[in-house]
C-alpha cells in the first residue's frame, strides 16, 4: 500500500469541473489583471477570516514583506520571528532591510513562547511576526498583551493556518495584519503562486493596494515606488472554488489527525497538543521521535509511506544567514526539534485506511501490536 504525503492531483481532481468553469469565466471576461474574480475573492476571503480587508498579492512572501513595508518597517528596525519557521518569515524581514530577531519556541506547541518574546523586545523592535506553525494557532492573547504594552505591531504569518481558530476568531483576524500564502500545497492552495494580506486596518489596506500595483493610486499616478505583486485573476477564480471547500477539507484533515492520535497513543512518539482555545487547520501532523527519527522514516518508506521534515535545517543554520552572526547555542529547542520531528502524510484526500496503515507501521516499528 502506498500513502503519499499530500496528493494534490486528487485534491484538485475532485474539483476539476468547477475549476475548469472558473477558468472559462476568466477567459471569457477579457479582464486578466485585477478583475472581477480578484475583487470577489478578496471580499469572500475577508468575510471568511472575519476582517474588513483582504488584499491579494503574488505570493506569501510578498504578503509578509509588503505588510512590513506598508507599516514602515525598514533598516535599523528589529522584527521578532520564530527561530523554527519556514525561511520566508525571515526573508520578509531581511527583504525590507530590517533585522530578524529569532526566538526559540515553546517545547509543546512549537509556537512562539511569550516569555522569550518579552525578553527579545528592544528599543528597536517594531513588530512581532507570529507563525501559526503547522496550522496550530500561536498564543495571540499573550503576544497581543506584550505587543500593546511595548508599542509594537503584532503580525501573523498565517501561511499554514487558513481556517484555524483561536478562541472565537480565525487566523487572519488575530493581529494587526496577516500574511497568507496560497501556494498549491497549503490548506487553501491555488494552481500556482498566490498570496494575500488580511487586516481590519483601513490605512494599511489602502497602502497595500498601491504598493502591490507599482505604487499607483490611479493609472500612471505613482505615489510610492511600489512593486508588481498582484493576485493573478486566474488564481483568484480557482481560489474562489477552493475556498468553498476549505472548511470541509479542514474537517477531513482534523478527522485524520484525530485518528492518528488514537492510532499512535501507545507508542513512544510525542504527538501534537490541542488546547481547548485552539483549533488547528492541521496543515501538518508532526510527531517527535526522539532518537528514532531516521530509522522510523526508513521503516515507513519501506511500507510505502512518504514522510517529510519541516524543517530539516533551521534558518540560523542556513548559508543564506551565515554572515548574520546568529549563534546556534541560542536556539536549543529549535536545534533539538530539527533532529526529532517527522511530518506524517496529511491532507483532505487521506483515507481512514491510509491513516490506519501509517498507524500500524509505526506500532510495528516500536515493537507493539501490528493491528
Ligand atoms: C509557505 C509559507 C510562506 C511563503 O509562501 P509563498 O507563497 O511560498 O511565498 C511563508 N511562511 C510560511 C510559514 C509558509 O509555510
Amino acid at each position: 500500500m502506498k500513502v503519499s504525503f499530500l496528493d494534490l492531483k486528487s485534491i484538485n481532481g475532485e474539483r476539476r469541473e468547477a475549476i475548469l468553469e472558473a477558468l472559462a469565466r476568466v477567459v471569457d471576461s477579457g479582464r486578466y489583471i485585477l478583475g472581477a474574480e480578484t475583487e470577489a475573492f478578496e471580499r469572500e476571503f475577508a468575510d471568511y477570516c472575519g476582517v474588513r480587508h483582504c488584499v491579494g498579492v503574488g505570493n506569501g512572501l510578498d504578503a509578509l514583506e509588503l505588510m512590513l513595508r506598508a507599516y514602515g518597517v525598514g533598516p535599523g528596525d528589529e522584527v521578532i520571528v520564530p527561530a523554527n519557521t519556514f525561511i520566508a518569515t525571515w526573508l520578509a524581514v531581511t527583504g525590507v532591510g530590517a533585522t530578524p530577531v529569532p526566538v526559540d519556541p515553546a517545547q509543546d506547541t512549537f509556537n512562539l513562547d511569550p516569555e522569550r518574546v518579552e525578553s527579545a523586545v528592544s528599543a528597536h523592535t517594531r513588530a512581532i511576526i507570529a507563525v501559526h506553525l503547522y496550522g496550530y494557532p500561536a498564543p495571540m492573547n499573550e503576544l497581543r498583551e506584550i505587543a500593546q504594552r511595548r508599542g509594537v505591531r503584532l503580525l501573523e504569518d498565517a501561511a499554514q493556518a487558513h481556517g484555524a481558530r483561536y478562541h472565537d476568531r480565525r487566523a487572519g483576524a488575530l493581529g494587526d495584519a496577516a500574511g497568507f500564502s496560497f501556494y498549491p500545497a497549503k490548506n487553501l492552495g491555488a494552481l500556482g503562486d498566490a498570496g494575500a494580506v488580511t487586516t481590519d486596518d483601513d490605512g494599511l489596506a489602502a497602502s497595500l493596494r498601491k504598493l502591490r500595483n507599482y505604487g499607483s493610486s490611479g493609472k500612471y499616478v505613482h505615489e510610492v515606488a511600489g512593486v508588481n505583486s498582484r493576485l493573478d485573476e486566474i488564481q483568484a477564480a480557482i481560489l474562489r472554488v477552493k475556498l468553498r471547500a476549505l472548511d470541509a477539507d479542514n474537517a477531513r484533515r482534523a478527522a485524520a489527525a484525530a485518528q492518528y492520535s488514537r492510532e499512535l497513543s501507545g507508542t513512544p512518539l510525542r504527538l501534537p497538543v490541542e488546547a481547548p482555545e485552539c483549533t488547528s487547520s492541521w496543515h501538518l501532523y508532526v510527531v517527535r521521535c526522539g532518537e528514532a527519527r531516521h530509522a522510523l522514516a526508513e521503516h515507513l518508506a519501506a511500507a510505502g509511506i512518504d514522510t517529510q521534515i519541516h524543517y530539516p535545517l533551521a534558518c540560523h543554520c542556513q548559508a543564506a544567514y551565515a554572515g548574520a552572526g546568529f549563534s546556534s547555542e541560542d536556539f536549543p529547542v529549535t536545534n533539538r526539534m530539527q533532529e526529532e520531528i517527522l511530518s506524517l502524510p496529511m491532507g483532505p484526500a487521506l483515507t481512514n485506511e491510509d491513516v490506519a496503515h501509517v498507524g500500524r507501521a509505526c506500532r510495528v516499528f516500536f515493537g507493539g501490536a501490528g493491528s
